[in-house]
Parts: structure tokens; C-alpha cells; sequence
């Protein structure tokens, strides 16, 4: 099977528009826009540091330009880059990574849902809400804790 291309030309990121669907990040695809606009095509990397898996967004030449991906997700910079000092190989970039976010949207990069976003993601119904990004549904639990306490206090 033949490996995904890079991302080069605006009529491969029209699928990302988030006028399509707001499960797109309109901040990425300011980002992805610039870019191309720029003339410089991109692909996925990902890094692992201090355990964590990090995703990228940029080329590697000789050197990367780039960014982290949750910066162009959360800011428009295009020209924030991050430098040389990262070392890509073709082992990290993840050329179906455009694919799955095709599919998911801003939900394959938090999947477990715990990450909050400043566009609406749930729609509420009761103790229950669907995301209307992916349609995964969660439900509200409601506890209660009973907190013991102590200090010390002076005798009268
Ligand atoms: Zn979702």
C-alpha cells in the first residue's frame, strides 16, 4: 500500500475545514493554510519526551520547522517554529496521521475526552451529553464525600 504524501496543496486540507465540521480545529487549519500559503508542505512527527508521546506538525529537511501540534491547535502562529535542535527521522512521522484526523476530528488527539476546548464539544441532556464532534456519549456521576477534620484548641 502506497504511504500518505505529505500535505502540499490547499485541495488536500479542504476535507479540515471546520466549516465542514466543527470537529476540525479552526486554529489548525489557520495554521495549515499559512503554511501551504508559505509554499512549504508538511507532514506529522511525533516525539517521545519525558514518556510522553508529543506530536509535531511541520517538515524535516535538513533541520524541522514547525511546530508542537497542541500549539497550532491552540494559538494561530504560523511562524512560530520550533529548531533545529529536534532530530526527526522517518521512524516518528506518522504520514496517516491526516487520515485518523479526517476520522475524528480534534477526538483522536484526546480521546479519553478529558481535555477541555474552547468551541462547544457537548451537547447536555440531563445527567448525560454527547460530543458532537465523534457522538461518544458520557454520563454525569454524582458523590458525595464526608471530609473528617481536626485542629487543636485551647481549654477555657
Ligand atoms: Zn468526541
Amino acid at each position: 500500500m502506497k504511504e500518505p504524501e505529505d500535505i502540499r496543496t490547499l485541495d488536500q486540507i479542504k476535507r479540515f475545514d471546520p466549516n465542514f465540521h466543527p470537529k476540525f480545529s479552526p486554529n489548525l487549519f489557520a495554521w495549515m493554510k499559512a503554511r501551504l500559503r508559505q509554499g512549504v508542505p508538511f507532514s506529522m512527527y511525533q516525539m517521545v519526551e519525558s514518556d510522553r508521546n508529543i506530536l509535531y506538525i511541520g517538515m524535516r529537511n535538513t533541520h524541522f520547522t514547525g511546530t508542537k501540534l497542541w500549539g497550532a491547535m491552540s494559538t494561530y502562529a504560523p511562524s512560530r517554529s520550533v529548531g533545529g535542535y529536534i532530530v526527526f527521522d522517518d521512524t516518528k512521522r506518522l504520514p496517516h496521521w491526516f487520515d485518523w484526523y479526517e476520522q475524528w476530528g480534534r477526538c483522536f488527539i484526546d480521546p479519553s475526552h478529558t481535555h477541555s476546548f474552547v468551541d462547544e464539544r457537548w451537547k447536555e441532556e440531563g445527567e448525560s451529553r454527547t460530543c458532537l464532534w465523534c457522538g461518544k456519549r458520557q454520563h454525569l456521576r454524582r458523590w458525595q464525600e464526608v471530609i473528617e477534620k481536626q485542629k487543636w484548641e485551647n481549654e477555657r
